[in-house]
């Protein structure tokens, strides 16, 4: 079973489009891409992480020390 993206209507994997709304159904090429995706973004939120860190550690404490 498919499930559609727009209506959440359960639809067989033979079907392309939705029947109940004519909306292209997800296929595995789109759940690869939301995979690499999330990956990526994964890997920017542990660069931006120890940007941070290492932004922490390198800035003096205070401001105007
Ligand atoms: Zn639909």
């Amino acid at each position: 079973m498919r499930h559609c993206l727009y209506c959440q209507h359960n639809s067989p994997h033979h079907l392309c489009d939705c029947p109940q709304c004519g909306m292209p159904l997800p296929n595995a090429t789109m759940d690869a891409q939301s995979r690499h995706r999330q990956r990526r973004f994964f890997w920017f939120c542990v660069g931006l992480a120890l940007f941070c860190l290492v932004m922490m550690l390198w800035l003096p404490r205070t401001i105007l020390g």
